[in-house]
């Protein structure tokens, strides 16, 4: 469903967002719902989001149980294991440009991306604000490396780091252009700045329409790959923008389509799954649920 709604209209439906951030545009659609929240969309660049903005209590709520969503509990090992797979996959990407010096994880969640960087020459730094990924990553890390608090200014000094990285951390952002200002400074002169983000011009999201297993309500903003680049000009330069993969297992993917998907045919694709060789259920293939790479250099200001 798309409406495009006047202003008046908008007003008198309750919408609260008056225009599209990144373009200033102000005539917003209404692609559907995602919980209690609209979808709004951009008529002319494509940006999607959350309105109202999820509130702070509302969203420190879910965060605080988050550790749960990231399957490590259940699955463990083999969680670590795809993760791993997976960030050895992006990293490898970073060393084209740069391959030592200090790294920055925000979101570093149970901290595989600051090992696997770690073991390639990196020195390592992570911001979570999961306690239980806080105190997984203190104890690996060391407690100096690790913030635990949104960050700020202050944190890092100026031109500190070599690399940051943002996996599945952006379309959290609700206010993003001052959080990425924050890494603009934190960054040195011609340090790059990693992003992995839902994309919805994909395949997958395409496919599944607003059943995209992107669609949650801690996913605030979500880009295409024009309107991304537009959002990180003038300060970032995009150097590449591609498909991103990640290593998933077809038992881990049945168990996050399981939480996720409400008809009937979840049960028979369980089912099916369950028929296959155990090494094939446990074995990595490289899946593209939808979010797009990106690698960008610091320009100036
Ligand atoms: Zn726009």
């Amino acid at each position: 469903m798309d409406f495009l709604f006047t202003e008046k209209e908008r007003y008198k439906s309750g919408f609260m967002s008056q225009s599209c951030f990144v373009c200033k545009n102000d005539e917003l659609l209404l692609k559907g719902s995602v919980k209690s929240y609209s979808l709004i969309e951009c008529s002319r660049c494509g940006l999607q989001f959350l309105d109202p903005i999820p509130r702070k209590k509302d969203l420190d709520q879910i965060y605080s149980n988050y550790y749960k969503a990231w399957g490590i509990e259940q699955w463990g090992h083999e969680v670590s294991a795809m993760k791993r797979k997976t960030f050895r996959g992006y990293l490898s990407q970073v060393a084209k440009f740069i391959s030592c010096g200090k790294l920055l994880d925000i979101g570093c969640a149970t901290g595989e991306l600051m090992e696997v960087a770690q073991e390639m020459g990196f020195d390592v730094y992570g911001v979570e604000i999961s306690q239980e990924g806080i105190r997984r990553c203190k104890k690996k890390f060391g407690g100096k490396k690790i913030i635990d608090t949104e960050l700020e200014y202050g944190n890092f000094p100026p031109d500190f780091f070599d690399v940051i990285t943002l996996s599945d951390v952006l379309e959290h952002m609700p206010v993003p252009r001052p959080f990425l200002d924050i890494l603009w400074t934190m960054l040195k002169p011609d340090g790059i700045l990693m992003t992995v983000t839902p994309d919805t011009c994909s395949f997958a999201r395409r496919l599944m329409g607003m059943k995209w297993l992107h669609y949650k309500e801690e996913h605030i903003f979500y880009y295409n790959r024009s309107n991304i680049a537009r959002l990180f000009a003038p300060k970032f330069k995009v150097l590449t923008q591609k498909t991103a993969y990640k290593n998933l297992t077809l038992t881990y993917c049945a168990s996050v389509i399981n939480g996720y998907i409400d008809h009937g045919y979840k049960r028979f694709f369980t089912y099916l799954i369950t028929l296959l060789p155990f090494r094939i259920r446990h074995f990595p293939f490289l899946f593209n649920i939808g979010e797009m790479f990106i690698l960008c250099r610091k320009g100036k200001e």
